[in-house]
């Protein structure tokens, strides 16, 4: 059977290293907010260059405490609307909920999967006061529009990046690759990152960076931000047993910084192979029943997930399984259709219905073997 990820495999090369991480830490004797998380926040802020980076106990709460940031610093109120994708993870609509703001659903494009900057600015009131730009999948959204019509109409903008870790991370790199793709494509190129905003990533252990836990960051250049975010991860409190806000906790586990750390030094590299596999399967798979997605061949994709979309994806998969191939539907229920959300469930999002419906998401990551890739475009086109 071929995983649809193999993640005792992906951590499996450092095994010696986290072990020794692990003694360090015993013989260290401190667990919580130590030198390596710091260490990781030092790095991971570099990284991405950003300002400041704060560990925070996962993607969660990054996006859930970017929002209370801004609260604090009077930037947002509870009850503004926050403008988001409506095809994400459910995790992005929870946290502006969990904020006390309200999320306004908008429409992404079919091919990109990405929030579809169209349709955005008919959903701006005077109350919308944010928006959230999920790079879903791992693929950059559209953030030069995005920014442009932030700008516009004076909103906030937060990214969630928990799929999309080093997209932004070698911004010279990205803006010297002209590609001839379109408007599509120029849209896409932009540098994020930019001062006032602030992005949330999530380290859970299927993430593009992940720990053998829960773990989570915020990166910021916003240097009022970065201040009260260090305070609200840990209870409010900069200094030990002085409250200046009503905090949470939520802590990036010194353990989990440690094996980030070994990790992080070789995220670019697994990126660069999830882009050479995903550039075969582009290439490669030739089958009229099934529709790949957009990539405009820059470092604006770092392919957490490959997802194309089919008809029939129940027979797909099916088909599939039974050729020993794994495969994973990212997401079958769109959010405004959850339980959870029973006065959403009579709203009407098309094509967010039409990708919940169609979506299949194909094995894809660093340990992925050409074999295996070659074996997965021989049955896709047998199909
Ligand atoms: C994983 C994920 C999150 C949440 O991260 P956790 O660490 O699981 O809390 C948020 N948004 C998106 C888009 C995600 O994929």
């Amino acid at each position: 059977m071929i995983s649809f990820l193999d993640l005792k495999k992906i951590n499996e090369p450092y095994e010696t290293a986290f072990q020794e991480k692990l003694k360090s830490v015993l013989e260290n004797g401190w667990y919580i907010l130590g030198k390596e998380v710091e260490t990781f926040e030092r790095a991971f802020a570099e990284y991405c260059h950003s300002k400041y980076c704060i560990g925070v106990g996962n993607g969660f709460d990054a996006l859930v405490l970017i929002f209370k940031g801004y609260i604090e610093l009077g930037k947002l109120q509870k009850g503004d609307e926050v403008i988001v994708t409506a095809n994400t993870y459910i995790a992005s609509i929870l946290a502006i909920l969990q904020a006390d703001l309200i999320p306004v659903l908008v429409e992404p494009r079919l091919e990109t999967y990405n929030i579809n900057p169209d349709l955005i600015q008919e959903k701006i009131t005077p109350k919308t006061k944010a928006i959230l730009a999920v790079h879903l999948y791992g693929q950059l959204a559209e953030m030069e529009r995005i920014n442009a019509i932030a700008e516009k109409n004076n909103l906030i903008v937060v990214e969630d990046c928990a799929q999309s870790h080093g997209v932004n991370a070698n911004s010279n790199i990205f803006k010297s690759q002209i590609s001839n793709s379109g408007d599509l494509a120029r849209n896409l190129k932009s540098k994020i990152n930019n001062l006032k905003s602030a992005s949330a990533y999530s380290f859970y252990p299927g993430k593009n960076l992940g720990c053998l836990g829960d773990g989570g960051a915020i990166t910021t250049n916003d240097s009022e931000l970065a201040k009260v975010l260090f305070s609200l991860r840990n209870y409010g409190s900069e200094k030990k047993y002085h409250n200046e806000f009503i905090g949470v906790n939520s802590r990036l586990d010194e353990l989990q910084a440690g094996f980030l750390n070994l990790k992080l030094p070789n995220l670019d590299t697994d990126n660069e192979k999830r882009r050479t596999i995903a550039k075969r399967y582009l290439a490669e798979i030739k089958n009229d029943k099934i529709t790949l997605p957009f990539w405009d061949f820059s470092n604006n994709h770092v392919f957490h997930l490959f997802v194309i979309r089919t008809e029939n994806r129940e027979n797909l998969q099916e088909y599939l399984t039974q050729n020993n191939i794994q495969t994973v539907i990212h997401y079958p229920i769109p959010p405004h259709q959850q339980k959870a959300f029973k006065e959403w469930n009579n709203l009407s999002f098309p094509i967010t219905e039409k990708i919940h419906r169609e979506v299949l998401s194909l094995p894809i990551s660093p340990v992925l073997n050409d074999l295996e890739v070659d074996f997965i475009i021989e049955v896709l086109n047998q199909y």
